[in-house]
């Protein structure tokens, strides 16, 4: 055989005595090649018959096993395609996001949810368990993610219906697994140990948009109170128990307060072990129903560079060798919105594939108390493919196209997320500290 270079070899960077660094984004695999190695690999290619069984060099073997030579009648384009179908027609995987309620404890200002007083009823109940009964037998796994509005409105809900599926699971020898995004409000200890011990929750994602006063000014409560010390307090008392995840929404008016919230994060609250992890994100300016907040959002361009900037003001602050920069890995779908076996159940038991589209019922394809539809906005995720410059690009196994909903609304042209944007360099900022035992790359 013959072999070639991985067309998603991609340089980080170049070191002062000629060794690079290298990484392959459709394996997710990270080098270092010196200069014989890098002779090695550029000369491999030029030979007419390669032998791998007979080949005893171990710098070609790496390279070969990690992915940065191949076969040469090998298309890794093709090879991503077919990941990605047989991703999304697993049947294996049925995941389900369920919204009890619209309706939310808090009113925060960027939010871009209709918060319909709405409530899931018996009927829409017993409908979801019938739901899963009919696909259960071909599925391995359910993961069921409680959403809302604010789901912990609906405790009583979410108890029932997980005492039901994980029953159902447990019967026909399903894995089942769940967490939880709210705003951490009604999260106290004991709501925490009712969904880690009862319902199999094992992560709830709470967001915090910034110090006392800024947090307050962008998520208060409905009655204008003070959330954020509740929720402070709440994480503490839990945190040893469940996984907590703390995204951090920023936009320009929040920016300036990222830093004093890390300080905050590791220092006075000593949250640093790895049950506690929290991250920014960009406040979306794409939304069809929103736009009156694009004046205050960064593109994602700005915001991979504020983000780099956050990313090594928490690595300074944790202890040494704490800190973990993950290298980008292969993923076979965008996101669940273009997988079938993938849906959002909002209170009316209306499904729909995507996050930003819950409770509009423009976009439903179909009803738990009726049927999946497979109407023309359901067929739009299902046949979603890359975009035409995705087809070039080197992050496509990492990027899988980026976002469809933003690909929609920016007139069919993909997105780069902010995550794609800078990584080569953070991962060439943080190789340095690596060598110094500062830092772990993942
Ligand atoms: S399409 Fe975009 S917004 Fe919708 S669920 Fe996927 S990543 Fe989220
Ligand atoms: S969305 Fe951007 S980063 Fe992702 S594959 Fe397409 S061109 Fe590449």
């Amino acid at each position: 055989m013959k072999l070639k270079k991985s067309r998603y070899n991609i340089l980080i960077d170049e070191l002062p005595r000629g060794e690079k660094l290298i990484y392959n984004s459709f394996n997710g695999s990270f080098c270092k090649m010196n200069k014989e190695a890098q002779a090695k690999y550029h000369n491999v290619q030029k030979k007419e018959e390669f032998n791998i069984d007979e080949c005893d060099d171990s710098d070609i073997i790496m390279m070969l096993e990690q992915g940065f030579l191949i076969e040469e009648d090998i298309d890794e384009l093709a090879l991503l395609k077919v990941r990605r179908y047989d991703a999304k027609f697993d049947n294996n995987v049925l995941s389900l996001t369920i919204a009890p309620t619209l309706n939310c404890n808090m009113d925060c200002p960027y939010c871009i949810e209709d918060k319909k007083d709405l409530v899931i009823n018996d009927i829409t109940k017993n409908n979801i368990l019938k739901f899963v009964k009919e696909r259960i037998d071909y599925l391995k796994h359910l993961s069921i993610t409680w959403y809302g509005g604010e789901p912990l409105l609906q405790k009583k809900t979410i108890k029932e219906l997980s005492n039901k599926l994980i029953k159902l699971c447990g019967e026909k020898e399903v894995t089942y697994s769940a967490d939880i995004i709210t705003n951490g409000v009604l999260l106290d200890k004991e709501t925490a140990m009712t969904l880690k011990n009862d319902c199999k929750v094992n992560m709830a994602q709470i967001t915090i948009d910034g110090l006392k006063e800024t947090h307050n000014k962008r998520r208060h409560l409905k009655n204008n109170g003070d959330s954020f010390e509740i929720i402070i307090n709440n994480i503490d008392k839990i945190k040893d128990f469940l996984s907590i995840n703390i995204r951090v929404n920023i936009d320009k008016n929040n920016v300036i307060e990222g830093k004093n919230l890390i300080d905050f994060f590791i220092n006075k609250k000593g949250w640093k072990d790895k049950n506690i992890n929290f991250y920014f994100a960009p406040v979306h300016d794409i939304s069809e129903v929103c736009t009156s907040h694009a004046s205050t959002c960064y593109t994602f361009q700005e915001f991979a560079e504020i983000n780099k900037e956050l990313l090594l003001i928490q690595y300074k602050m944790l202890p040494v060798g704490s800190f973990n920069i993950n290298i980008p890995k292969p993923v076979s779908l965008p996101c669940g919105a273009v997988r079938k076996n993938n849906y959002l159940i909002d209170p009316r038991g209306d499904l729909f594939k995507c996050w930003n589209q819950i409770g509009m019922r423009q976009y439903s394809v179909g009803n738990v108390n009726d049927k999946v539809r497979f109407n023309n906005e359901h067929n739009s995720w299902l046949l979603s493919e890359y975009g035409d410059k995705c087809i070039k690009c080197k992050n496509l196994p990492i990027c899988q196209g980026g976002c469809p909903y933003n690909k929609r609304l920016n007139n069919g042209d993909s997105v780069c997320q902010h995550t794609m944007v800078n990584y080569k360099e953070i991962i060439k900022e943080f190789y340095y500290e690596m060598t110094k035992g500062n830092v772990r790359i993942g």
